[in-house]
């Protein structure tokens, strides 16, 4: 008996922390066939077709709600290449400018996120009004909006949420 609760324990944990975290369930049920793309190439990729097919569809469900509801939203970068993430990650650190990202280990480069601004406007990054409706949306669609990031706010992101299972 005791050791049936164990192993039941130890099962939930597989499912619901090891699985997701290692990334099994991105793996055997969202891939796609993806263009041909130099891994040394750093410039930006806004292709919706170059993420993950559950990132996609979630993405085109955000775009048409932001859309209903009067919000223009144009994708700035979907999928990154290691090579650019960490010449991303050199900007500001070794590299002239300033610092834009944290991590040499993004969503984008799992093609599991994309970043947004607001399109038609001189000023795509002034209106949080905006950012603030849009995350409202993509957390409607079930994406993780980087605006609700806890220690710092990353307004242009939207990546898979960790806990996706099919
Ligand atoms: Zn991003």
């Amino acid at each position: 008996m005791k050791k049936s609760i164990i192993l039941f324990i130890i099962f939930l944990f597989l499912i619901f922390i090891i699985f997701p975290r290692i990334g099994l369930y991105a793996f055997l049920f969202d891939r796609g066939n993806y263009g041909y793309i130099d891994e040394s190439h750093t410039e930006i990729i806004t292709d919706l077709d170059e993420l993950s097919p559950k990132t996609r569809e979630l993405a085109l469900e955000f775009l048409e709600k932001c859309k209903e509801n009067g919000l223009s939203v144009r994708i700035t970068e979907t999928y990154r290449t290691q090579a650019r993430q960490d010449m991303l990650y050199e900007q500001g650190r070794t590299t002239p400018g300033s610092i834009v990202t944290w991590t040499k280990n993004s969503k984008h480069i799992k093609r599991h996120a994309f970043d947004i601004c607001k399109d038609n406007t001189d000023d795509p990054y002034g209106d949080l009004e905006f950012f603030r409706k849009c995350a409202e949306i993509g957390k409607e669609v079930g994406l993780t909006p980087g605006y609700y990031f806890d220690g710092y706010q990353d307004m242009p992101h939207y990546e898979l949420s960790r806990w996706w299972l099919p």
